[in-house]
């Protein structure tokens, strides 16, 4: 399947309220101006240095979404370019991140990332940490809280993958009296279909769109 059939195919199922991130990570920028042809304006990428390197190659109508984790020393290297990181998994981060928004006069949308999954590999906040920091944000003021992002445990128990996204639900529903924090980001090419039944607002999909990753 072509990159632009494959963006087509999911548009065509995704509602309308929810927004496609195509993952682009260890993609060639080629891949990445096909589907920008196909009309998609937003991209993920997990490595700063890739974004840092790629981001200048590319129209500047992309919004570039960061996913992966980040190191406070590198966050310095995505913020001209980020539209929002999904990946916040401490507060150090989050006050680093305050930090150089504040040198560059800067408001940057950010999402707290929340340990969903069984694997104890994965990143990311309980969800009461992640409860309690949306509940101080005014400490970060050059941050703005958007949501949380999670990610499901790697497995075809469907049923335990569609709990760990109620769970993430179940928070955001609980920040939604904070203004702006209304985004909820889950589904990947695996589970995204899932994610939208459970009530995502943004779904990262990568392998489907521009095959395996090497
Ligand atoms: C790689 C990645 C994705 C995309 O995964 P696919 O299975 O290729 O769709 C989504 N989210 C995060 C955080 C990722 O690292």
């Amino acid at each position: 399947m072509s990159i632009a059939t494959a963006i087509e195919q999911i548009r065509h199922e995704l509602p309308s309220t929810v927004q496609l991130v195509a993952v682009s990570k260890f993609k060639p920028v080629e891949d990445i101006r096909l589907a920008y042809d196909a009309g998609q304006r937003a991209f993920g990428e997990n490595r700063p240095q890739e974004l840092a390197l790629k981001a200048p190659l590319l129209p500047a109508d992309i919004q570039w979404h960061f996913i992966g984790h980040l190191q406070t020393n590198k966050v310095k290297l995505i913020l001209p370019y980020v539209t929002l990181i999904h990946s916040v998994d401490s507060e150090r981060l989050l006050a680093e991140i305050d930090k150089q928004a504040s040198a560059l006069s800067k408001t940057v949308d950010c999402l707290l990332e929340v340990h969903i999954a069984r694997e104890t590999t994965k990143q990311g906040f309980l969800p009461e940490e992640a409860e309690a920091i949306a509940r101080h944000m005014g400490e970060y003021p050059n941050v703005r809280l958007r949501g949380v992002m999670g990610m499901a445990t790697f497995t075809d128990d469907f049923e335990e993958v569609r709990q760990e996204f109620r769970t993430l639900k179940a928070l955001s529903q609980r920040l939604s009296d904070i203004p702006g924090c209304d985004q909820v980001s889950m589904g990947m090419s695996e589970d995204w279909r899932i994610a939208v039944e459970e009530g995502t607002t943004i779904v990262r999909i990568g392998t489907f769109i521009f095959g395996k990753r090497n």
